[in-house]
């Protein structure tokens, strides 16, 4: 899986600089200007860790922070926080409003890209390339294969995120819309009766292997991935 990171800076060559050595360190890169975009972008799809400047025209990133921690949907969201600032009450008031990392300007991209990933292997090792297990089943990111018993399991790419998402989140009940959220990204234009036809399909290839019981449906709610 590739993390998409979203970078949020106002300052033009900043956010190149950043979009760029995060693109070729090989992430996903979304980007906004200003605090208002970097919650339109979150609202249309979730990334899986934000870079977020301190000081942005309008709302703060302090500001965004806090309600980014303040949110159930974005609650877990990584956050590493770029700032001019170096003074200890800074970045005592930055970890505070939610940041798990702190790079202060001027940074070298480098440094900037191994923070990125290790905050991702702290906070999110799924990301970071580590294969998934759950009994026999075993989910690879890297390579994108599924064993269930040392067998190959052959699954289309909106089962294989929905399986990774299902492994990673196990025992937890989730609606349509909230798989919807998670896993196709972009749920506003995709009907929820679309999620029904994927964990069918996801059912049918985990059949052979018996692990199909363990995508249950809960009445009235959504579904839920059994990891016991
Ligand atoms: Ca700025």
């Amino acid at each position: 899986m590739t993390p998409t990171i979203l970078v949020v800076e106002d300052e033009p060559a900043i956010q190149e600089l950043v979009a760029i050595n995060l693109k070729h360190a090989g992430f996903l890169v979304v980007r906004a200007a200003s605090a208002e975009e970097a919650e339109s972008a979150i609202r249309a799809a979730l990334p899986d860790l934000i870079v977020l400047d301190w000081m942005l025209p309008g709302q703060s990133g302090v500001a965004l922070a806090k309600k980014i921690r303040a949110e159930e949907r974005t609650r877990e969201l990584p956050i590493i926080m770029l700032t001019a600032r170096v003074h200890e009450e800074d970045r005592v008031q930055g970890l505070e409003a939610g940041a798990d990392d702190y790079v202060t300007k001027p940074f070298s991209p480098k440094e900037l890209v191994a923070r990125v990933r290790a905050v991702l292997r702290r906070r999110a090792p799924h990301l970071a390339g580590e294969a998934i297990e759950v009994a026999d089943l075993v989910l690879n990111p890297a390579t994108h294969r599924v064993l269930a018993g040392g067998q190959p399991i052959e699954l289309g790419p909106t089962e294989f995120r929905l399986l990774f998402f299902f492994m990673t989140h196990a025992e937890r009940v989730f609606t349509r819309a909230q798989l919807l959220d998670e896993v196709w990204g972009d749920h506003i234009f995709i009907e929820e009766r679309t999620v029904d036809v994927h964990i069918r399909r996801l059912r049918a290839a985990l059949e052979s292997s018996g692990h199909h019981e363990r995508v249950e449906t809960v009445r009235g709610t959504g579904y839920r991935f059994r990891g016991t």
